[in-house]
């Protein structure tokens, strides 16, 4: 058994290096806030004090991290990884951040002896807390192959897209089709509403047809509901609708739906902040029909 590493122990983080744990894993992790550090270490993990720490005792470092610039500070800022790993380690970011950066920070690994695969996720907080995520890989398919018996712990589906930033890529795709179901589900939830119909009635009549999905599902009852609690922190998701406007504009295309969503959530977090969950979208709805979802 390989020594793991996991860095980034969020809402998503935390469950992953579970799975990793109860397997059986020596796991050495790290996060800059100390609870899920703690609450890891009563399990049987390793603390550590730094990404550098995690890449000296670690063989395979997997990272699930916010955002672009906080890979880049935990992969060669001061204390990171790139301080601390041996040649001949790997690492597996399962984070959602650029696929251009991605690029970039596999290149930088390589020239250490480090190999590299983007790993995002799909599947939310149950996903993680399930083990059932779909993982979207991109790198050297020998390397995938490796790194499989680990996927095999934290989700049901993983598939190797391309080269590196391929994953990547293929997460961006994924929250075009989300963004663009949030809003869907939001419109005909508040829709029904201002027709004066039950919206837990119809969502249930929904799922059981063809408009059936997961954010029909789950964002549906939370938008019912009015539960934003953060699964899905609407900064991250802003981020990522951010990545896949950026990248539509530099293959010289449009997306009209994706950025009508950013809107909405623009006009949500100017209300509401930015640690409300994502399908808090729907609130900008509401205002539009002056409506309420009440189920
Ligand atoms: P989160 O904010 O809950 O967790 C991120 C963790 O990283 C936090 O514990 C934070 O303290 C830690 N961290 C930040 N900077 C650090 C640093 N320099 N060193 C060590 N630790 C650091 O976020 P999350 O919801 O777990 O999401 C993580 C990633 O997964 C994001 O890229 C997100 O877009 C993606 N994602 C999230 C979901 C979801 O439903 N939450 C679903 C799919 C993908």
């Amino acid at each position: 058994m390989s020594n793991l590493g996991f860095i980034g122990l969020g809402l998503m983080g935390k469950p992953m290096a579970g799975h990793l744990l109860a397997a059986g894993h020596t796991i050495h992790i790290y996060d800059v806030v100390s609870a899920p550090v703690k609450e890891l270490a009563t399990k049987g993990a390793v603390a550590c004090s730094s990404a550098k720490e995690v890449a000296q005792k670690s063989d395979i470092i997997f990272t699930m991290l916010p955002d672009t610039p906080d890979v880049e500070v935990v992969l060669f800022g001061k204390d990171g990884i790139a301080e601390g790993v041996k040649s001949g380690s790997i690492v597996v970011d399962m984070s959602s951040i650029s696929p251009i950066a991605t690029k970039e920070f596999a290149k930088k690994l390589a020239a250490l002896g480090v190999k590299m695969l983007d790993a995002p996720v799909s599947g939310g907080q149950t996903g993680a807390t399930n083990a059932t995520l779909s993982i979207l890989v991109g790198g050297e398919p020998e390397v995938f192959e490796q790194i499989k018996p680990y996927f095999k712990l934290m989700g049901k589906k993983f598939t190797h897209i391309g080269g590196h930033g391929a994953g990547q890529t293929c997460k961006v795709a994924n929250q075009i089709v989300v963004a663009g179901t949030i809003e869907a589900v939001g419109e005909a939830l508040v829709f029904t509403s201002k027709a004066g119909f039950d919206p837990r009635k119809v969502r249930e009549a929904l799922l059981a047809g063809s408009a059936q999905s997961q954010v029909l599902e789950l964002h549906g009852q939370r938008m019912i509901e009015h539960n934003f609690v953060p699964g899905f922190r609407l900064k991250l998701f802003q981020k990522d609708i951010n990545l896949a406007l950026q990248a539509a504009r530099s293959l010289g295309m449009s997306l009209p739906n994706t950025a009508t969503s950013q809107e909405l959530l623009n006009a949500v977090a100017a209300q509401e902040g930015l640690d409300i969950d994502h399908s808090a979208m729907v609130l900008a709805l509401e205002k539009l029909a002056n409506q309420k979802v009440s189920g």
